[in-house]
């Protein structure tokens, strides 16, 4: 009887030592998980030093759209190409300007009334700055991303998520910030599938009318008159294919509207109140004349 105890007594040590050394194990990697997650800089610093980039260059590239793992397998070369790819001369001037030794910890200085953001979660970067009237903060800035996630799906039709899919690297009303770009406001999102590199982009909302189509430029502006805005779509490929966007043209919900380019890498996204706007708004020097898209397209 009392061995059967001790038996007992035994076994029932064992189970609980192997449950707390379960959860043991799980606390530990959820830890580490965490504090992969929230520590971007710690990961940026691992990068340039590995890689010999400039910090600089690795936030460029992240606002880019790009992931860290994407990053780490980048030559100098392909980074200066990407991150000069849309540079006028004296922009281009200025990227050069900060390659110079010595002038690598020089930064710019966020515009008067910009608010900066420590984090932005799900791959979207450190010290983060944006425009006065998005009124982006520290405290809005999880269903800012959580909102453009949403959009991102819906857009690509997909159920992937952070890091197969992004969106939000570069959001709305976010400032230029790196080299070349100081005087540039982001006019939209960008949403990038990692995946499918020529993943179909659809239209989130429907009762929209095409205002602005250009197959060489690879860009719609869609009305949409029950929202009050008008929606642009940028870096899209294949809409002079099947289903050709033509001015004058209803868009009905969820609608093809175009693939996103392998050069771009991404689909941006920008949204204004401009009734039947035929412009793109480019946000450089920092005009920002576009509105929040995130109540539009998720
Ligand atoms: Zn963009
Ligand atoms: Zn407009």
């Amino acid at each position: 009887m009392k061995r059967k105890l001790i038996a007992a007594l035994t076994i029932l040590t064992m189970i609980l030592c192997s449950a707390s050394y379960v959860l043991a194990t799980d606390d530990k990697s959820i830890d580490k998980n965490d504090l992969q997650a929230n520590d971007p800089q710690a990961i940026e610093e691992q990068i340039a030093q590995e890689k010999d980039f400039y910090l600089w260059q690795i936030d460029a590239l992240i606002d880019s759209g790009y992931t860290y793992d994407e990053i780490s397998k980048m030559t100098i070369e392909e980074v200066d190409k990407i991150l000069t790819k849309d540079l006028n001369e004296e922009e281009l001037a200025r990227y050069n300007a900060a390659k110079e030794p010595g002038v690598k910890a020089i930064a710019a200085t966020a515009p008067a009334g910009y608010t900066r953001v420590a984090i932005v979660p799900d791959g979207g970067g450190t010290d983060e700055y944006f425009h006065p009237s998005v009124n982006t903060t520290d405290s809005t800035i999880a269903g800012i991303v959580a909102d453009a996630k949403l959009g991102c799906k819906k857009i690509f039709d997909t159920t992937y998520n952070y890091p197969s899919i992004t969106y939000a690297n570069y959001l709305s009303g976010e400032w230029g910030e790196d080299p070349g770009r100081e005087n540039w406001c982001h006019e939209g999102i960008d949403i990038a599938h990692k995946v499918y590199t020529t993943a179909a982009a659809y239209s989130p909302r429907g009762n929209g009318v095409v205002t602005l189509s250009s197959t060489s430029g690879k860009y719609v502006n869609i009305w949409f008159p029950s929202l009050g805005v008008t929606m642009n779509f940028q870096h899209l490929n294949d809409i002079d294919g099947t289903g050709a966007l033509l001015e004058g043209e209803p868009v009905d919900l969820m609608q093809f509207l175009g693939r996103q380019n392998t050069t771009d890498a991404h689909v941006h996204v920008q949204t204004c109140t401009h009734y039947k706007c035929t412009q793109v708004h480019s946000g450089r020097e920092l005009n920002y004349e576009c509105v929040k898209p995130y109540a539009y397209i998720k």
